[in-house]
């Protein structure tokens, strides 16, 4: 293939070898892209650009008007992607992909078509025009499924400092190291990525050789881009500058905030920093700055939303939203508060810390080191004549007390607990210290989440899972049709796009209250909680696998799964109980 293309393009140059070695050396010196040396030239085409970097790269020049490009290839890359970089695929097989470039030099590029596309790029050189008009050519607009935020052309990415103060994240002081220009560089363009893949957390991770950045994507860390080991100190001072924290402590974890902005997207990072062996690593959670999902949206069925609305519509109460880290729980009560928000009534949050604004409510930072805990703010708050108040997290019997006397005194409470089921929440309230009558006097409903990725809806068929896997979950082998996403553009060749709740939702029934009140053993609960209808964290997740919304394969990653025991929840609760939670 490369013959083929090395044969299609072969042309006559207008520049000599010898102007052109002139111009690299003369890029060399300036730090800058042969490639911008060469578009500086004014009296040079396109053309004549192509060819020079052809010969002196030694990549293939191609012409995009006498070759073929396979559909397949281009359905690798979304449309906007490929304008951004000014790039074209052309050929695909199983490991690679052939890619038309302007700039066969652009690594930003080359990395993120890689990431994008999960196959090694090849670069062959084409003219800008050229590139332009065959992205018009093979990508039909409306066919290219739109993936939410975009930044469209505009890479212009600023900091901002304060409420009017930006800072410019290109900027760089030319008093400062020479490694700087790269670090801004590279920092800039991983709060791009970020950006771009709708990535959830970016992490910049030093090894004893070079530095790793991984973004998670869906609740999945993939790799996106490995660094050199010298960028170690100078990556982490820029981010450390933009998030306000001191550059010269290296040896002890920070926290800090960057709010950075395109021409049309505003992000929010919170940064954290810890000492590791090989120097510090960062951590930048993306927050979102979107617009909470509808309930419905987050997966929840017509009978689950009924039963939220009935709870959320009570003058008075507490919904409790329970799962580990990353089970989506507050972008559960978002939706929530959105859903009841109303002009005349009065929602206040305490967060550690803020993730999404809310149009209409007044949210609170917890700052525990100014002493702004959760139990202080919510004080302070019952003072404020809410109506409706989400506390981030019941994390202390203080805090939990303070709640519950609010969801008696008038006030709709909205929090959340950090266990594994919606029986473990009660249990965890009582080893909290909450007395069980104020448990049942105020607990509407409690519910146990998980995040799953959602199939991606532009390349679903069917498939059949491998019979352990079905076994694991208790599904028949030959029940019904199942899917799952073949890979495309459209998700990163993930097969998987966006994700979707899965839920376990408990409601205090007075036979659950009365055992609440004995103490009952989290087993007795449960057994009572099934009988009288709930559909346990397991079950739901095997009717959205048989709706062809996720599949096996990401319920076992995200559902605990006992697989000793049979169907029903007595083998969850043993293993619960084995391992304390
Ligand atoms: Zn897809």
């Amino acid at each position: 293939m490369n013959q083929e293309l090395e044969r299609i393009g072969e042309g006559s140059g207008t520049l000599a070898s010898g102007e052109i070695a002139a111009l690299a050396i003369q890029a060399k010196a300036r730090k800058v892209a042969l490639w911008d040396v060469l578009t500086a030239e004014r009296r040079l085409s396109e053309d004549a650009v192509a060819d020079a970097l052809s010969r002196w790269l030694k990549v293939p020049r191609v012409r995009l008007d006498s070759i073929g490009v396979e559909s397949a290839a281009v359905k690798m890359l979304t449309r906007r992607l490929a304008r951004r970089h000014v790039c074209l695929p052309l050929r695909l097989t199983p490991r690679k992909l052939v890619l038309a470039m302007a700039n066969p030099q652009d690594d930003h590029a080359i990395q993120d078509v890689q990431f994008a596309s999960s196959r090694r790029v090849q670069p062959v050189v084409a003219g800008r025009t050229e590139i332009l008009n065959g992205i018009e050519k093979y990508y039909e607009a409306a066919t290219t499924p739109a993936t939410g935020a975009t930044i469209a052309d505009a890479d212009v990415f600023t900091a901002l400092v304060g409420e009017d103060d930006v800072m410019d994240l290109d900027h760089t002081d030319p008093s400062q190291l020479p490694e700087t220009a790269p670090a801004v560089h590279a920092c800039r363009r991983i709060l791009l990525a970020a950006v771009e893949f709708q990535a959830s957390d970016i992490h910049i991770e030093p090894g004893p050789e070079d530095i790793r950045v991984r973004l998670r994507i869906d609740g999945v860390l993939r790799d996106y881009l490995e660094l050199p080991g010298w960028m170690r100190t100078p990556l982490l001072s820029r981010i450390k500058i933009l998030a306000k924290l001191d550059i010269v402590q290296q040896r002890v974890p920070q926290d800090g905030r960057i709010k950075a902005k395109t021409q049309d997207i505003a992000i929010d990072l919170r940064v954290s920093t810890l000492p590791t062996q090989y120097g510090e690593k960062a951590v930048l959670r993306v927050l979102g700055s979107t617009r909470a999902p509808s309930l419905a949206g987050l997966g929840l069925s017509n009978d689950e939303m009924t039963l939220v609305d009935a709870a959320l519509h009570q003058p008075q109460g507490l919904i409790l939203v329970t799962g580990p880290t990353g089970s989506g729980k507050s972008a559960t009560l978002y939706s929530m508060l959105a859903r009841r928000q109303s002009p005349d009534i009065n929602i206040v949050t305490i967060e550690d810390p803020i993730e999404r604004r809310l149009a209409g409510a007044s949210q609170v930072q917890v700052d525990d080191k100014a002493g702004a805990t959760f139990a202080r703010c919510l004080r302070a708050i019952l003072r404020q004549d809410p109506d409706v108040i989400m506390v981030g997290e019941i994390r202390d019997l203080e805090t939990a007390e303070i709640a519950f006397q609010a969801a008696m005194t008038g006030h709709l409470v909205l929090s959340t607990l950090h266990t594994n089921g919606s029986v473990a929440a009660v249990d965890r309230l009582l080893d909290l210290g909450v007395k069980p009558a104020m448990i049942t006097a105020v607990t509407d409903l409690v519910i146990a989440q998980r995040l799953a990725r959602r199939i991606c809806t532009s390349c679903r068929g069917p498939y059949v899972p491998s019979p352990a896997a079905l076994r694991k979950l208790h599904m028949p082998p030959n029940g019904d049709e199942l899917h799952r996403g073949m890979g495309c553009a459209a998700c990163a060749h993930t097969g998987y796009r966006g994700r979707i709740g899965i839920f376990e939702m408990l409601r205090l029934t007075p036979e659950l209250k009365e055992l609440v009140r004995r103490r009952a053993s989290e087993a007795e609960m449960t057994e009572v909680a099934v009988r009288s209808g709930t559909r346990m964290l397991r079950d739901d997740a095997i009717a959205k696998v048989k709706q062809g919304l996720t599949t096996v394969e990401e319920v076992l990653r995200v559902v605990r799964i006992d697989d000793d025991h049979g169907p029903a929840a007595d083998g969850l609760l043993q293993r619960r109980r084995l391992t304390g939670l």
